[in-house]
């Protein structure tokens, strides 16, 4: 049950919108407008003072993306919501907004390839520095904070290796030190973990991928827990940086959300066939997921997430060509980055969305040659069990003929 005393599968259909104040119009109607004109010239000087609510002028505020705003701040158990371009908007506008020359951000150890290269030009620019470090602990995450440390940066689950950072932890110390901690909830979106109810002051989404779920727009998202700080975001970041959304984007983003929860029901449980599926497969090394009792953060997810989400990772025999010539035996499942959206997907993290960092760095976060990331769609779970056999077969012929130690007859 959220804030308003209703639950979230109705603030996602209805929060932020009065049909009657519309023409009576159901769907959220579309302001594709850049300005708009104000009454008369007072009007327009009390509007920019601040004394008068209405609209300016897109950058500052749209009626389409306003609803979406709410209903994102409201999923989220937040004050505020601000909707950006893209993800990594979102990201670059709250780490411009919290730090500043000299500041250093302390990271989980596995970040978004682009917010980790973001991270190195602020580091080169402007002398704010992180480091990136596993937090498992209060005492680990203690350890590592330095004089200038301002803020926690996590991501959790970790793209690609589904590994978990404790948000009980890390509030624990944010809290004694006075840091900000920052989310990246992305992988399990509202639906499955609200981290400002865990303490974060802010929470982001790639809304490119759940949030959206139909693969048809680029787009991010930041919540806030305290109404007046957003507020300043809005009108210093958001206002002169500039990263925002077309009015068209968050429409889309609007309906896609209708259907959020019944989304995430099923990813979740085409993941877990899917699970069952690939634990029995011999060619499979390992295999992560965080609601897999056998993974010793099962704890961990079991306190934060309602569910494992719909993002599997698993490694494959045949190291880095093994890996290759079973995602080209795919016929389904397509190879993309994202994730998130309807149609089923599979990626390499090491040469493709990973391909950024280092290579120790990489192998030091487990992604080895052989990982692969499967977002899991919702296409029905026996086709994409029947794809994922084919491909293993075609595996199994391949490896056959390089090494016969290595195939299973
Ligand atoms: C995709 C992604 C981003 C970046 O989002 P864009 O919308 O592509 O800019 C950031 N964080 C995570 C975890 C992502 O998956």
């Amino acid at each position: 049950m959220l804030k308003d005393g209703m639950h979230m599968e109705t603030i996602a259909i209805h929060k932020g919108y009065d049909a009657s104040k519309h023409e009576g119009s159901l769907s959220v109607p579309l302001f594709q407008t850049s300005t708009f004109s104000f009454p008369d010239a007072e009007s327009g000087e009390l509007r920019f003072s601040g004394q008068e609510e209405g609209n300016i002028y897109s950058r500052l505020g749209n009626p389409t993306v306003r609803v979406l705003e709410e209903r994102m701040a409201a999923l989220e158990h937040g004050a505020a919501a601000l909707v950006f371009g893209s993800g990594m908007a979102a990201v670059s506008s709250v780490l411009i907004y919290v730090t500043k020359a000299g500041d250093h951000i302390l990271c989980s150890r596995g970040i978004y390839g682009c917010t980790f290269g973001l991270l190195e030009m602020m580091e080169d620019k402007y002398s704010i520095t992180h480091d990136l470090i596993k937090m498992d602990t209060e005492e680990m995450i203690e350890a590592a904070l330095k004089p200038e440390t301002v803020c926690i940066y996590v991501e959790t689950p970790i793209n690609p290796t589904m590994e978990l950072v404790d948000l009980e932890a890390v509030h624990n110390v944010a809290k004694r030190h006075g840091l900000k901690v920052i989310v990246d909830n992305t992988f399990s979106s509202p639906y499955l973990q609200n981290p400002i109810l865990m303490g974060a002051d802010y929470v982001l989404h790639s809304a490119t991928k759940y949030i959206n779920g139909h693969g048809d727009v680029i787009a991010g998202i930041l919540v806030g827990a305290d109404e007046e700080d957003m507020s300043k975001l809005r009108l210093t970041v958001q206002k002169d940086v500039g990263g925002i959304v077309s009015p068209f984007d968050a429409w889309l983003m609007i309906r896609g959300l209708k259907t959020l929860h019944v989304r995430m029901d099923r990813h979740v449980s085409n993941a877990d066939r899917l699970m069952q599926f690939l634990k029995k497969e011999k060619l499979v090394e390992d295999l992560y997921y965080p609601f897999d009792p056998n993974n010793p953060q099962y704890p961990i997810a079991v306190k934060q997430m309602k569910s494992g989400g719909g993002i599997i990772s698993f490694s494959v025999m045949g190291g880095k060509e093994g890996a290759r010539h079973f995602m080209n035996s795919l016929g389904l499942i397509k190879i993309a980055v994202s994730l998130g959206d309807a149609e089923t997907l599979i990626q390499h993290p090491a040469t493709m969305t990973h391909a950024v960092v280092p290579e120790t760095e990489r192998q030091a976060m487990g992604i080895t040659d052989s990982l692969l990331r499967l977002s899991v769609g919702l296409e029905h779970p026996d086709d994409l069990i029947e794809d994922l056999r084919m491909a293993f077969k075609c595996l199994n012929e391949y490896l056959s003929t390089q090494d016969s130690s290595a195939a299973v007859i």
